[in-house]
């Protein structure tokens, strides 16, 4: 295994001034105990940023600070004030943060935040740059660098990038809020393997990922360009043996006995929780506030130990929920506390390992109830401190967690009356019970520790390179294309198959509306013009159309796939049986399904009928699509045409006329030493079908073909149709 570079807006050290010295103290989360557990021979670098802004060091501090933290296999990224503002502050708190929790009226629409976004991602990527290897695996965390893959891969064409996201990835109905989607997307898409915590993440992401940028996907695989980017759910576990063993400690031991002492023999409620309003912890004391006015017998009988983490203070909306919780918590006390009961003991504060599982522990109840969080370690840490114990956990089915927490009491948070009942049959289950339900999640996270997590992501995004190494293992190198010109150049009879859109037009294979562009027409009628060259395009459009656009460049034209064909004396001539009697039983049926598919259309050529639904919701024209080619084969069952699926169209078309056939016009003719042919998509395999071995056949894109060869894009088909025409140097 090569090196890994972490790249992570923290680094896992927390750098503080006492007494005019810096002091460095690890503060190692989940993710730097997951990687922990990685084999030695793996070379670990993490960068990010120390923590302090650059204002805020004096004299050499920085190199102090690099100095120290080299030592650990760590690389600060060291940011100015006004950067930390506007990128972490501005647009991961208020901007992302926000919206990806489902808060889209919290969620700032800044450009100054997304200025400052993208400046700070690039000051990461310059700081990767210095470092980085060819043979390098980077893995990129969390919503503070999106465009960094992107970025990275724009440098490192070939580099392993991983990217994990630590948040919940929201509805593609919510992310399209977002002003800057299309950057977003196109910066994670820079990686090789996306990671999430939950398969409903992964689906409103590849959901995202249809709906904004028309890309293609399946199974997961989204094909971009010349690759093929894997996403993929990888649930983070915690450090299982950790918090099961944590009771045999005597100081977790000793602060258990201490709190059940002081809270004598009534039950303990547990909620632990950075004060983020995403947390809901405003109505988690709401509906406790009414479990004990609907339950008055559990007046004096239960208490509730609220553990509220600071955050982000500086912030006005957190500091407003600080206050509201406060008042709630003395409105609480005061309407059901007496002398010796105290129903909320209010903490805010972060509290250390020891105490936190010493709560853990003697807790009979703990109450998870986000309104929206990406997994919540917190649940999973308080089961697995459970080991051999009672002790009921109630889970928001709004965490990443109570996917795998299934026999946990799920509640949905924003039910005030689901989380009264919840609590209420916490407290009364019996203990058989709770140590059954906890059994079985507790060998489920110990299976799936952090370290397995960590592990998983690693293998995957290896695999997933590796299946990219085998899909570009033909792709034109520039050696083959070096030798196709020398074989152009040599050549005297020369026949180029050329297909129209998505090979010499198109762009993220969207087809070109409007018409060739002055570069291509100028390309075509160049190589046109010279006597060695037959150019025959070869296109699924209707004759008009190509007529209008190409009729003046000299190229021989074959129209709906061979249906159609003009050859030197610019006459069009058909193969096919002028009878199109079977459309009239076939049009009404495509025109049901447009009208009941908004977006889509139906396009009618001399021997075709098309439905084309690229404009129209790609999921719901999917399964009408599939209903619809059901009706259509039946259809179609006695008729001399067949149903063809193609890129966003469904075609019924005459069986006759196809580009392998039009081609053979061509190919029977003798005498010719040089062949080259391309295309796009699965209609442009008869014509690579039809070609002798040694014709230079090249597919845009790397779906499965019978080509020789492929290339990313239309560009490349340019640069190459170029070479040959004599616009560009034959050097590479
Ligand atoms: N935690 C802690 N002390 C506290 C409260 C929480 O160390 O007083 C830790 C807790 O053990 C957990 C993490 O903070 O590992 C919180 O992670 P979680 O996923 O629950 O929520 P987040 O804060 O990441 O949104």
């Amino acid at each position: 295994m090569g090196r890994l570079l972490v790249v992570a807006n923290r680094l896992p050290f927390n750098i503080a001034r006492k007494a005019k010295e810096l002091h460095f103290r690890q503060s190692p989360g989940g993710l730097a105990v997951g990687l922990s557990s990685l084999p030695e021979s793996c070379e670990r670098l993490w960068l990010g940023w120390p923590g302090m802004t650059n204002e805020k060091l004096k004299g050499k501090e920085e190199d102090q600070i690099r100095d120290r933290l080299a030592a650990e296999g760590c690389r600060p990224v060291f940011l100015s004030r006004r950067q930390v503002e506007g990128y972490y502050q501005g647009f991961c708190n208020k901007t992302i943060w926000p919206l990806f929790h489902y808060f889209p009226r919290r969620t700032v629409y800044e450009d100054r935040f997304w200025k400052t976004y993208r400046q700070v991602n690039e000051a990461f990527c310059d700081e990767v740059m210095k470092i980085a290897d060819k043979g390098d695996s980077i893995w990129v965390h969390d919503y503070q660098l999106m465009l960094l893959p992107k970025l990275l891969r724009e440098r490192l064409p070939d580099s392993k990038i991983g990217f994990f996201l630590h948040i919940p990835w929201p509805s593609s109905e919510i992310f399209r809020l977002l002003p800057w989607r299309e950057q977003i997307l196109d910066g994670l898409l820079g990686a090789d393997l996306i990671g999430f915590h939950t398969y409903d993440y992964v689906r409103h992401f590849l959901s995202s990922v249809s709906r904004i940028t028309a890309m293609e996907h399946t199974l997961g695989n989204v094909s971009v360009a010349n690759r093929v980017v894997k996403v993929d759910a990888f649930p983070m576990g915690i450090d299982y043996e950790k918090y099961s063993q944590a009771i045999g400690d005597p100081r977790v031991k000793k602060e258990a006995g201490k709190i059940r002492k002081r809270i004598g023999e009534r039950k303990i409620i547990l909620s632990v929780g950075r004060l983020d309003y995403s947390k809901g912890i405003i109505q988690r004391l709401e509906a406790f506030d009414l479990f004990l006015s609907q339950n008055p017998q559990y007046r004096g009988a239960v208490t509730l130990i609220m553990v509220a983490v600071p955050t982000r203070t500086g912030v006005e909306d957190y500091r407003e929920l600080r206050n509201s919780l406060e008042q709630l918590v003395g409105r609480i006390n005061g309407e059901y506390g007496t002398m010796g009961y105290i129903p909320v003991w209010y903490l805010y504060r972060s509290l250390p390992f020891v105490e936190l599982t010493g709560l853990y522990n003697v807790s009979d109840v703990a109450l998870v109830t986000p309104l929206r969080d990406g997994m919540n370690l917190v649940a999973k840490e308080y089961i697995a401190a459970k080991a051999d114990q009672p002790g009921v956990l109630v889970v928001s089915e709004m965490t990443g967690a109570a996917r795998e927490l299934g026999e946990a009491l799920v509640v949905n948070s924003c039910s005030k009356g689901a989380i009264v009942d919840a609590i209420k049959q916490a407290l009364e289950m019996p203990p058989l019970e709770q140590l059954e339900r906890n059994k079985i999640m507790q060998e489920r996270l110990r299976r799936y520790s952090v370290s397995r997590w960590s592990q998983d992501f690693l293998s995957a995004l290896s695999d997933i390179k590796k299946t990219q190494e085998r899909m570009s293992a033909n792709r034109l190198s520039p050696a083959i294309a070096k030798k196709l010109a020398q074989d152009y150049r040599k050549s005297r009879k020369r026949l180029l198959l050329l297909d129209y859109d998505g090979t010499l037009v198109g762009f993220k294979g969207k087809p070109a509306d409007a018409g060739p562009d002055t570069e291509i027409l100028a390309l075509l009628k160049k190589l046109t013009a010279h006597p060695n060259n037959t150019v025959v395009i070869v296109s699924g459009r209707d004759r008009t159309t190509l007529e209008k656009w190409l009729g003046e460049i000299g190229a021989a034209l074959v129209a709906e796939h061979g249906a159609w064909i003009r050859r030197d004396d610019r006459k069009w001539q058909t193969p096919l049986s002028r009878d199109t009697a079977w459309k009239e039983s076939i049009r009404p049926i495509l025109q049901l399904y447009t009208d009941r598919t908004p977006g889509s259309t139906v396009e009618e050529k001399d021997f075709s009928l098309v439905w084309h639904y690229r404009r129209a919701d790609p999921e719901f024209a999917y399964v009408r699509g599939q209903e619809l080619k059901a009706a259509l084969v039946n259809l179609t069952e006695n008729l001399d045409v067949g149903v063809f699926e193609g890129n966003k169209i469904l075609e019924v078309k005459s069986r006759g006329a196809n580009k392998g056939r039009a081609a053979e016009h061509w190919l029977a003719r003798r005498g010719w030493d040089f062949i080259l042919a391309a295309g796009d998509d699965y209609t442009d395999e008869e014509m690579f079908s039809a070609l002798s071995d040694e014709a230079y056949s090249i597919k845009v894109g790397f779906s499965a073909s019978t080509a020789r060869f492929n290339v990313d894009s239309v560009k490349e088909i340019r640069l190459l149709l170029k070479r040959l025409s004599g616009d560009l140097n034959d050097t590479p």
